[in-house]
């Protein structure tokens, strides 16, 4: 049989002292049910990636290796779009970005502005709690490399759709990287050429909401310094911004 494993890395898996995944728990608290619309976690509908996690389940039977619900409040005004899980971060975890690097600056940063209960994701079952936020990705299942197919983004693309009418106006879509950004905006319905990405844009779609852009927190992105944490936090807060001129607006019509 073809190996299918990822490339193993020269460093350790997890090279900071708080990030360790545990095996998981039987509890799905915080996670998207499988409604089979917005999340399916049975679907194999695209053949690499079923592969490629029936053989991460012979060689990581610990880790959780099935498509990645996502976490957050149902009804988040502030809702982040990633690319894919990671093999040994939310596919290990089953939880987006627990447990890898890129979840070290983004669950950090997300506690900072106030939309996560503890600046730490070690696990699935560690409290951690989201605040008026939801994190989905735009590929539900970890793809070899971290490589998803554009016919692998597509096909999850359903998925996408179902959750954008869970959207309401005024809710802050903040993509991590051009493909979150380029997968949201057909999710909406909207053609990507006439919203170009670049780190910390701000787009009013006509749907209602409000994208902003940012690079992602990925390990290349923010050890190649492409992302710092400066960066990365101007735009959480302008989402806190925007979020929390919108409860004000709402807040000065009832007065
Ligand atoms: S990536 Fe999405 S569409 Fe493809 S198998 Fe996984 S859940 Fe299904």
């Amino acid at each position: 049989m073809q190996n299918i494993a990822p490339k193993k890395r020269a460093t350790p898996r997890r090279t900071l002292a708080q990030v360790s995944v545990r095996k998981p728990s039987a509890t799905f608290e915080g996670l998207w049910p499988s409604d089979g619309e917005i999340f399916d976690r049975t679907c194999t509908l695209c053949p690499r990636l079923a592969k490629f996690l029936a053989q991460a389940r012979i060689e990581e039977p610990e880790y959780y290796n099935a498509p990645v619900a996502p976490f957050g409040d149902p009804q988040a005004r502030l809702v982040i779009i990633g690319l894919a899980a990671g093999f040994h971060g939310a596919n290990a975890s089953g939880r987006p970005f627990t447990g890898d690097h890129a979840g070290v600056l983004l669950y950090r940063t997300l506690h900072q502005y106030g939309f996560a209960s503890q600046p730490v994701s070690i696990a699935r079952d560690d409290g951690l709690r989201l605040i008026d936020c939801r994190i989905t990705n735009s590929v539900k299942c970890v793809p070899p490399e971290n490589k998803p197919l554009p016919v692998e983004i597509q096909t999850c693309n359903r998925y996408l759709k179902a959750e954008t009418r869970t959207f309401k106006p005024g809710t802050v879509l903040l993509a991590l990287g051009s493909i979150g950004h380029n997968a949201l905006l057909r999710a909406l319905g909207l053609k990507p050429t006439l919203f170009k990405f670049g780190h910390a844009a701000e787009h009013a779609l006509p749907t209602g909401q409000v994208l902003i852009d940012s690079y992602h927190c990925s390990r290349y992105n923010t050890q190649t310094r492409r992302l710092t944490a400066a960066m990365f936090e101007a735009v959480f807060a302008r989402a806190r911004e925007l979020i929390d001129a919108g409860e004000r607006r709402i807040a000065d019509r009832g007065s």
